[in-house]
């Protein structure tokens, strides 16, 4: 199998990421389960903290506005290819952007009819769009019927919250857009709406945040903590003080103590999965390898998008779909890096009691300039507090069962 090695001026990536050490050593890269593309490299807002328009990497400001027709074909055919050479069935597509309803609908029929017909008869493409809500229409609903796409909406909480971030241009808050696009969304019925997005934001109250996403009847919400890492830290954040941790166990508390299930957190279940002995499947916890990938507007071959918070350049390969099979890029040292689980954690994770399931937290949060990401989350202090409330709930509960009250 082709190598490819890391572009030049990555210093930060590491080094001493040997990969043909890693397969003599019997280790095997994942296949990538789930694609994301960026259909459209602009936006319509102006979020303060978005990691594309906000953070170091602007890459996006070469990229096309849209992805080519021919280039979504030839992504398309790229992701079959992945998948049957892996003996795959089943692959999961993340519609992104920028904003990817500005491709228009014309478009995104292209996009989904090309997917479809490279994946179908033996592969099943299951497509999801991540949006910020504001442009959904009928015309867009429709298709979104028609090709099963199921849809996830960028919302911060209730409006006076939401609106502190999530702007246009001119500064003017967009809950009331968000609000009717997600509701629009649940006139077919509510299997369209996939799940809420939500960044945590320590200025808005948790339990006002979590009751105001659950009058939207989600099946999901992702609790995203901001991007930042050691040379620039989120807003609020203290090395000492778990403030973030502290406002997601509140969270947490509301979420498990209520009588039924009210909506999934991906966060809370894959920390209660770890706890009881289980694997992760999301890549921002837990040591299970990232399995995901990213095509670029152009059609190049990226890493995960948050990288890019840590430094320009940083979620860049030197591959490209029009000459690079998936493949390629399961062997570069960075990708791998994602991959090895514990093999890739800092002295100070590796001698954690907490390890196995904390892995480190989110890749892109270990960042810092001189080390790289050989160091622990910059949410270290978060996630302990967080895992050991969980943990201590958890436990309590499974030793009430156990004694049959
Ligand atoms: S980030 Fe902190 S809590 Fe997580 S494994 Fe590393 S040292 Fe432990």
């Amino acid at each position: 199998m082709a190598r490819s090695t890391e572009p030049e001026g990555h210093p930060e990536w590491p080094d001493d990421m040997d990969v043909d050490e890693l397969l003599g050593q019997g280790w095997r890269p994942t296949p990538f389960r789930e694609f994301i593309l960026k259909i459209h490299s602009r936006c319509n807002l102006a979020c303060d903290y978005c990691y594309m328009y906000e953070m170091a990497d602007q890459g996006w400001r070469s990229q096309p506005r849209r992805m080519a027709r021919a280039t979504i074909d030839r992504v398309a055919a790229r992701i079959a290819e992945h998948a049957r050479a892996h003996g795959r069935d089943r692959v999961e597509i993340v519609l992104h952007g920028g904003e990817p309803l500005l491709v228009g609908p014309d478009h995104l029929r292209h996009v989904a009819e090309s997917l479809r017909k490279a994946c179908e008869p033996d592969v099943r493409a299951t497509l999801r769009m991540q949006t910020n809500g504001v442009l959904i229409d009928d015309h867009y609903l429709d298709l979104f019927e028609e090709f099963g796409i199921r849809v996830g909406v960028s919302i911060d909480g209730a409006p006076q919250d939401h609106d502190r971030h999530r702007v246009r241009a001119n500064g003017r808050g967009t809950h009331a857009e968000v609000r009717a696009g997600i509701e629009r969304l649940n006139t077919r019925g509510g299997h369209l709406l996939a799940g809420l997005l939500t960044t945590v934001d320590l200025d808005a109250d948790p339990v006002t945040t979590y009751e105001h996403l659950l009058t939207y009847a989600p099946p999901g919400v992702d609790f995203l903590l901001p991007h930042g890492n050691w040379d620039e830290p989120p807003p609020g954040w203290s090395p000492t003080e778990p403030h973030y941790g502290a406002w997601m166990a509140t969270v947490f508390d509301r979420w498990y103590g209520a009588l039924e299930r009210e909506t999934n957190i991906r966060m809370f279940n894959e920390i209660i999965r770890l706890v009881l002995g289980g694997r992760s499947r999301a890549e921002s916890i837990g040591l299970s390898p990232a399995a995901l990938v990213v095509v670029e507007t152009d059609g190049s071959i990226e890493q995960v998008d948050s990288l890019k918070s840590a430094f320009e350049g940083a979620a860049r390969t030197p591959l490209h779909t029009f000459t690079h099979p998936f493949d390629d890029a399961l062997y570069l040292p960075s990708v791998a890096a994602r991959q090895i689980g514990a093999r890739a954690l800092s002295d100070t994770c590796a001698a954690c009691p907490l390890a196995k399931v904390c892995g480190g937290g989110f890749y892109p949060h270990r960042y810092r300039s001189g080390s790289g990401f050989a160091n622990p989350s910059v949410y270290c202090a978060d996630l302990d507090h967080l895992i050991t409330h969980i943990h201590r709930t958890v436990a309590a509960d499974v030793a009430r069962l156990r004694k049959g009250h």
